[in-house]
Formats: structure tokens, C-alpha cells, sequence
């Protein structure tokens, strides 16, 4: 182009964004922070969405494990970070219930971030290491009673998905057992399968294959329906236990003051990821399934991110248990 007629092109290219703006983002590689430890479910989760929105971004998603506190010190770098779209959290329903379990945190968990899209709903299993004497939920159940103080319980820390499914099962059965806190329910899975820790209650994107393949006794999914990936796996209520039912929705999220055209862009990638068949086929093997479109979207991940403070703050009050 002559440089006359590029001098006079500059003003529209600018006004849409051109090549200095959000319209040439992203120009370099991003780091994705997973706030759990590798090898885990949300670390699974979070590679396979960023592959696929790399492909859509065309550059690199570089996955960060940053494990400890039950997902808050993940969360902190990414508040704290600067909001240039370079970085980003891929997290989970801990970010509703961090908010009223901490009292104390070095970083605004909710004021500190821009939602971009919720990602999936997981169910979750309980599982035991593979001499666990109980091959039903209802025998679970009476060995917990049984033998609680000498039972350990794995978890990601407080706040974590498997410690709040294991503070529902110890309510749900009215027994307390000693839980032993991991960076991520990755180590735990890796103690479960040495018999160094006896149960643990994790998402199916970490349980499936080792369930299916036997190196893990499974005693039930905690949703009102079985998983396909999971046929012969009873749900809680069909084990006998209604009440312990729960999901661990995923959400992404940049550091609050991110452009909203970074936003916007991160957004349409996460869509387009979200619809890749062979993630959505990965996603169906490990027992979950992306959320519909409408959903990966900022309006829709805000609201249903603040509904679901709104519902844990009195729970977790009426509790009257804290991270602190
Ligand atoms: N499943 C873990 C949790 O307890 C987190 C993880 O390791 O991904 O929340």
C-alpha cells in the first residue's frame, strides 16, 4: 500500500481496533493458571479447553499450575496480575464459596476478576482406595461410622470441591473423619492408589478412568442421574443417601480491569472451544459435557457466579466454619 493511502487508513484501522489493538490480540503466548496441583481434574479440564481456545486465539494457552489454600493462592496471582489478557484462572465452584470462607484474603475474590464464561458442570464420586472394606454405599457408610477416627479422608484444602463434598458426606452420615489437605486432588488420587489415604470425594473428570479400570472402588456419583461414562455406578440417592448431591461448576476469568474487547475475543474462543467435537468427546469419556454456549458467555458466567455466592454465604455462616 502507497504510504499515502496507508497514512489516510490508519484512523479506521485504529477506530476498529487494528493492528495495535484488541484486533490483533493475542501476539504472544498466555499463561492459564490452574489454582490445583497437575495431574488433577481441574488441571484436565483447563488443558483441554486451552488447547482447543489456542487453536481459535492462534497462540499458545501455557498452563500454570499454582496449587495451595484451597485454590486461593491460584486465584491471588491472577487478582493481583496485570490485566492485559496475557493471563487468565480457570477455577472452580470455589469461587463462590472462597468469599465467605476466608475472612482474610490478600486479594478481592470477587471484585478482582472479569468472568469470560462458565465451562462445564462435573460431577463428582466418592471413591476409596481399592481394599477399602465396603463394596456398596450403605457399607461405606457403616465402616465410616465404624472406624472414623481411624479413616483418612483426602482433600484440596479448604474451600476445594472434594473438601466441601467430604464436609457434606461427614454431615450427610453424622461422622467425623481426619481429612488430609493436597494441593490438588491430583497427589491425592496418587496416595489413594498407594492406600496411603482411604477415601476421597472427586470430580468424575478424575476418577472415570481409574474407577473403570478398577484401581479405585467407587461407592456412588453424586448426581440425581448416573453418568454415562459411569453405567454401573449408583447415584448417592439410589445408595441411600439423598442428600449428598453435589456438581463442581468451572468458570474462566481474567484479572478485573482486563478490555472488555479482550474479554469479548476470549470469550468467542472459549465458545468455539467449548464446540470442538473432540474435546466435547474427551470431555464425555471423563463423565461431564461443556455448557451450552449461552452459558460461556461474561453476562451469564457473572450471574450465575453471584447466585452461587449468594447461596453458600449462609450455609457456610450457618456452619460457622472458616479457612481462618
Ligand atoms: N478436585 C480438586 C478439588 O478438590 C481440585 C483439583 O485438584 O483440581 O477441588
Amino acid at each position: 500500500m502507497p504510504l499515502r493511502r496507508a497514512l489516510l487508513a490508519l484512523p479506521a484501522l485504529l477506530a476498529l481496533g487494528g493492528p495495535l489493538g484488541a484486533e490483533s490480540y493475542p501476539t504472544r503466548p498466555i499463561a492459564l493458571v490452574v489454582p490445583f496441583a497437575a495431574g488433577g481434574p481441574t488441571d484436565t479440564v483447563s488443558r483441554l479447553v486451552a488447547e482447543a481456545m489456542g487453536r481459535d486465539l492462534g497462540q499458545t494457552i501455557v498452563v500454570e499450575n499454582v496449587g495451595g489454600a484451597g485454590g486461593t493462592l491460584g486465584a491471588q496471582r491472577v487478582a493481583q496480575a496485570k490485566p492485559d489478557g496475557y493471563i487468565l484462572l480457570l477455577h472452580h465452584i470455589g469461587m463462590a464459596t472462597t468469599p465467605s470462607l476466608y475472612r482474610k484474603l490478600a486479594y478481592d475474590p470477587v471484585g478482582g476478576f472479569e468472568p469470560i464464561g462458565l465451562v462445564t458442570e462435573v460431577p463428582m464420586t466418592l471413591v476409596a482406595r481399592k481394599d477399602f472394606p465396603a463394596n456398596t454405599l450403605a457399607e461405606a457408610v457403616a465402616v465410616i461410622k465404624r472406624d472414623a477416627d481411624k479413616l483418612n479422608y483426602g482433600n484440596a484444602g479448604i474451600g476445594a470441591a472434594s473438601h466441601l463434598c467430604g464436609l457434606l458426606l461427614m454431615q450427610s452420615v453424622d461422622t467425623a473423619m481426619t481429612t488430609v489437605p493436597f494441593r490438588g486432588t491430583g497427589p491425592a488420587m496418587q496416595e489413594l492408589l498407594a492406600g496411603r489415604i482411604d477415601l476421597m470425594c472427586d470430580q468424575t473428570t478424575n476418577t472415570t478412568e481409574q474407577i473403570n479400570g478398577g484401581t479405585v472402588k467407587a461407592f456412588a456419583v453424586t448426581t440425581p442421574e448416573r453418568v454415562a461414562a459411569l453405567p454401573k455406578l449408583a447415584t448417592s440417592k439410589e445408595g441411600g443417601l439423598p442428600g449428598f448431591e453435589v456438581t463442581v461448576w468451572h468458570g474462566l476469568y481474567a484479572p478485573k480491569g482486563t478490555p472488555p474487547e479482550i474479554v469479548a475475543r476470549l470469550s468467542k474462543a472459549l465458545q468455539t472451544a467449548l464446540a470442538d467435537p473432540k474435546l466435547i468427546a474427551r470431555f464425555a469419556e471423563l463423565g461431564t459435557a461443556p455448557v451450552p454456549a449461552a452459558q460461556a458467555t461474561p453476562a451469564a458466567h457473572r450471574a450465575f457466579w453471584q447466585a452461587d455466592i449468594a447461596k453458600w454465604r449462609p450455609i457456610i455462616q450457618a456452619a460457622g466454619q472458616y479457612a481462618d
